[in-house]
Parts: C-alpha cells; sequence; structure tokens
C-alpha cells in the first residue's frame, strides 16, 4: 500500500544497487537474512524472508551479476551442524526463481567458496552456507571479513534483519570492499522508518508489547518526535503504578517504575506530546484463555485481577485519534492477542490502521515480530499497511536513535 497523496517521503541518503549502472559479470556480494523458520524435518514453515529478497534478487540476476549469498540461520554458535543448514533455503529459492540457476555451497570454508564461484555464470545465484558456521563470523573477524570480501566486486546490504548487529558478513566485509550499496529491502525499510521519523506532520505512535524494559529506550526517542505516544499491552501496568494506581496481578517492572514515572513526567510538561494510557481494561482472574473476564475503568483493577487487553472506551478513544493522525507507527500488541478474549483491542486497532491506510488517509508503519504475528493471525495482509518491517530487533534500534552498524557501513549519495 503506497504512502498517502501528501506525505513527504524521505530521500534515502545511501546508495543502493540501483546507482550501478552496469551489473553485468560484477559480482555482487550480497548480505540476506535468510533465518526462516523450520519445523523438526527441516521444512521451511515460513518463506517470508525470502520473499522480501526477491525483488533485489530479480534486480540483480536480470541485471546479469553473478550473486554470492551470505545469510544466518539460528545460532549454531560457530560449529557446523546440519540442523542449521541453508540448503533447504537454497531448494526453496530454487522454486521461487524458477528461471534461475542457484548454486548452494555446502563445502565449509572460504577455500573452495572461491573454486565455486569460478563456475557461476553472470545472472547466476551462489548461496553459500551459514555464516555462524564460523566463528569469525559473530566475532567480526577482520581475516574472516576479507576472505568473504575476495568473493565479490559490490557489497549489498540487503538484510535490515540483522543491521543492528556489527557481524563479519554484515558490517566488516564492507571495510575491504570499494563500494557498498544498499539492495532493495534495506531501501524499503530505511525509507520508511525515516520518514515516519523525520514527518513535520503529526505522529501517531502506539507502543505495546509485554515490557517496558525492552522499549524504554524507543519511548524515550519517540517522546519528542510523536503527537501521541499512546502505551499498550502488558507495559501499562508499570506506567499505571507509576501513578499510584493498584495494578493487581497485572505484570508490573517494578525496577522501572521510576523510569516509566520520568517518562509521564516529562510528557505532562510537554506541550507537543500527548502521552495515553487505556481508560479502561479487560481483566482476568488468570492468565489464561478460558479465564473468568471482566471490563473495568484503569484505576480499579480488582485486587487478584490482571489487565489483560485494553477497553472497549480505550479502543474508540484511540480509534478518534487515529482518524486524526496522518502519519501512524505501531509496534508491539495492545494485548494477549495468542487468546481470542484479550485480542479485541489488536484487532480493532489493525482494522482501523489497515482502513484509514486502504483511504489514503494515513501513512502506516508496522515493526516487531509480535506486531506482524498479530495482524497476520487476524487475518490481515502486509499490503494492508504502508510498510510491515522485517526487523524485529533492528526496527526496535531504528526507532531508539541508534545507528545500525549494517546501515553505517554503506556508501552515502
Ligand atoms: P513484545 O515481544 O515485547 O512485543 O511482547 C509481545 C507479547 O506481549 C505478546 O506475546 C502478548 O501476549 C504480550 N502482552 C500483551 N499485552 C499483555 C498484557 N497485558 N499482559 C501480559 N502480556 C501481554
Amino acid at each position: 500500500m503506497p504512502a498517502p497523496a501528501g506525505a513527504k517521503k524521505m530521500k534515502n541518503q545511501y546508495k543502493t544497487i540501483r546507482d550501478i549502472k552496469d551489473w553485468s559479470g560484477k559480482r555482487a556480494l550480497l548480505r540476506e537474512d535468510f533465518n526462516t523458520p523450520q519445523d523438526k524435518s527441516g521444512n521451511i514453515t515460513d518463506d517470508s524472508r525470502i520473499q522480501a529478497a526477491l525483488p533485489t534478487l530479480k534486480f540483480l540476476t536480470d541485471a546479469k551479476a553473478k550473486v554470492i549469498i551470505m545469510s544466518h540461520l539460528g545460532r549454531p554458535k560457530g560449529k557446523v551442524s546440519a540442523e542449521f543448514s541453508l540448503k533447504p533455503v537454497a531448494e526453496r529459492l530454487q522454486k521461487v526463481m524458477p528461471g534461475v540457476k542457484v548454486h548452494f555451497q555446502s563445502e565449509a570454508g572460504p577455500d573452495t567458496w572461491a573454486s565455486q564461484l569460478e563456475s557461476l555464470a553472470d545472472g547466476e545465484i551462489l548461496l553459500l552456507e551459514n555464516m555462524r558456521f564460523f566463528v569469525g563470523e559473530e566475532a567480526n573477524d577482520p581475516d574472516f571479513a576479507k576472505q568473504l570480501a575476495a568473493l565479490g566486486d559490490v557489497f549489498v546490504n540487503d538484510a535490515f534483519g540483522t543491521a543492528h548487529r556489527a557481524h563479519a558478513s554484515t558490517e566488516g566485509v564492507g571495510h575491504h570492499l570499494p563500494v557498498k550499496v544498499a539492495g532493495l529491502l534495506m531501501e524499503a525499510e530505511i525509507e520508511a522508518l525515516s520518514s515516519v521519523l523525520n514527518t513535520d506532520e503529526p505522529l501517531t505512535a502506539i507502543i505495546g508489547g509485554s515490557k517496558v524494559s525492552t522499549k524504554i529506550t524507543v519511548l524515550e526517542n519517540l517522546l519528542d518526535k510523536v503527537r501521541y505516544l499512546v502505551i499498550g499491552g502488558g507495559m501499562v501496568f508499570t506506567f499505571l503504578k507509576a501513578e499510584g494506581i493498584e495494578t493487581g496481578t497485572s505484570l508490573v517492572e517494578d525496577d522501572y517504575v521510576d523510569l516509566a514515572a520520568k517518562l509521564l513526567k516529562k510528557a505532562k510538561a510537554s506541550s507537543t506530546v500527548t502521552l495515553i494510557l487505556p481508560d479502561d481494561l479487560v481483566v482476568a482472574d488468570k492468565f489464561d484463555a478460558d479465564a473468568d473476564t471482566q471490563t473495568v475503568d484503569a484505576d480499579l483493577i480488582p485486587d487478584g485481577w490482571m489487565g489483560l487487553d485494553i477497553g472497549p472506551n480505550s479502543i474508540r478513544r484511540l480509534q478518534a485519534i487515529l482518524e486524526k493522525s496522518p502519519h501512524v507507527l505501531w509496534n508491539g500488541p495492545l494485548g494477549v492477542f495468542e487468546m481470542p478474549k484479550f485480542a479485541k483491542g489488536t484487532k480493532a486497532i489493525a482494522k482501523t490502521i489497515a482502513d484509514l491506510t486502504a483511504k489514503g488517509r494515513c501513512e502506516s508503519v508496522l515493526g516487531g515480530g509480535d506486531t506482524v504475528a498479530a495482524i497476520e493471525q487476524l487475518g490481515l495482509a502486509h499490503a494492508d499497511f504502508t510498510h510491515v518491517s522485517t526487523g524485529g530487533g533492528a526496527s526496535l534500534e531504528y526507532l531508539e536513535g541508534k545507528t545500525l552498524p549494517g546501515i553505517a557501513i554503506l556508501d552515502k549519495q
């Protein structure tokens, strides 16, 4: 779904594969994030990361580059292990790109990589075995990075999902190659996230999920950038406690109550941002799909009950805010969406954002693994939103205002 007319598109400040005019015969050393979920027999259960890489792969193979792909899968911790082999990914890649020859280099070691490269024709793909089979990868060992760099003419980083890690194949390799450019997925991620963060029109950020501890830096960074900062999910209760409200048996991070109080104080003193906590909640007598439930005002949580979703008044208030928000950033579910009794808040807000996006009234950028899982469970498509980020940890760090090493290494325009 494209951004609405009037939404100002941020110009990507990094060079991309489009900036290289002649790829023919050039070796594109491409980092992708093919960390695809698999079942116990090694069958890929979700190939969305492979699908997300296709625009870059199509571009490079159509342009007759020799494409050498590096990726990781799981956490083999520097040891070769069949369980973490990328072979199933190579097979799936061949299926989804039937017109392109996909080779797989299973031999573990840079010495054998070079020989297979000799037989790689222009417009073909060679997927290297799991980078994390090598200790040099996560250690960002310069010698290992140099060996990788010898396989390519240009470093292409398309792995936004791993861009927050300075590993040999995501960052180190870039120090040994003269040209470093973004792939099309990386470009789309940077454009979407930077456009929403740098807009001079009102931005509403909805930050949910379970814990304040993992999102506190995001909240702090967003406070100066947004018109409305909406807190949802399990984080709500640390904030309610900071307001002196009884939270029953709800999830509270006691170590973060002071930080939550500081953030509330800062928001109250600010003339530009309104921090929104739920007005009402769906509470349960236990953390269970069949728990007894009731809807209560947020400051009247009964003793022994826990808040597991936002209530109908909170949904209506949030919908009214979304109606007047040309830009929306959403990270983290608003309740325990995995259980139907506590999925209503997340569902209503997801539908509202999708509707407003379809009408061209808002630019919607979603991030975080659980947000993506929530919209998929609700039957919504990624295309129902302006942009759905493929990077959980990476998008969080981006929203924290950090410079991601896998992006910083790229050549600037
Ligand atoms: P995160 O990974 O931090 O984005 O958190 C996502 C998880 O937060 C989901 O599994 C939700 O079930 C959970 N969650 C959302 N609301 C609540 C809540 N009120 N209490 C406990 N967990 C919650």
